[in-house]
């Protein structure tokens, strides 16, 4: 049983990987970043998630740490992640959500905070099988930060993504597994809008963004697999 790193957002996706990992090693430390995301409501999640899943695998769930990359995520531009813009496609195929290089800096982070706390796993909950085609998702790019940060760092980080195969329906298979389902639902946030007003049978949101589509449409499939 060794310790883990998980970058935790408050979301479905960080939420279901903090568990996994809580299900596999003996001390699980998370991370969050602040960019100025819209959906900021998601790391209001972060406490009431860590508590319930502190509650089911007691001892395990280590520090929290909360990176504030506000001032420099703001000099580099505008996105509809970051603003109130409306949600479209851009010209190379990639929505305007897409925050260049923001998991590339939250890998990096990570491994340096990882480096100061003596854990070698780094866990993320990037997926590239239903995602909105963020190339920073890919497993190629984890793979090829796993080899950049070894070598600029002198470590043996292992970087797990254990959603990059699954499909929405399927992760949710997967919290149903650990036994988190209610906490998925009740306590995850997804909404890019930021929606909390109504409590859906998938959790919160507006219904009807991109990321709302997403987990709603998985949580059907999910069900009728049952
Ligand atoms: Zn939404």
């Amino acid at each position: 049983m060794e310790k883990a790193l998980m970058l935790f957002s408050g979301g479905q996706d960080s939420t279901t990987c903090l568990a996994w990992a809580l299900d596999r090693y003996a001390q699980v430390e998370t991370v969050g970043f602040d960019y100025g995301q819209r959906h900021r409501v998601e790391l209001d999640c972060r406490a009431p998630v860590r508590a319930a899943l502190a509650a089911r695998w007691p001892g395990r769930l280590g520090a929290d740490h909360l990176i504030d990359l506000r001032p420099g995520m703001a000099a580099l531009g505008e996105t509809a992640m970051t603003a109130e813009v409306a949600i479209s496609m851009g010209a190379e195929g990639l929505p305007n959500t897409f925050v260049p290089g923001r998991n590339l800096l939250f890998l990096t982070y990570a491994a340096a905070l990882a480096y100061r706390r003596g854990v070698r796993r780094i866990v993320a909950g990037m997926c590239e099988t239903d995602f909105s085609g963020y190339p920073d998702c890919r497993d190629d790019t984890v793979k090829a930060m796993q080899v950049a940060l070894n070598l600029g760092m002198q470590r043996r980080y292992v970087l797990e993504t254990p959603l990059m195969w699954l499909d929405k329906a399927a992760t949710w298979a997967m919290a149903d597994s650990l036994g988190v389902l209610e906490i998925i639902v009740r306590d995850t946030h997804t909404c890019y809008l930021g929606e909390r007003g109504v409590l859906h049978a998938w959790g919160y949101g507006c219904g009807t963004c991109p990321a709302c589509e997403l987990r709603a449409a998985g949580f059907e499939r999910f069900q009728e697999a049952r």
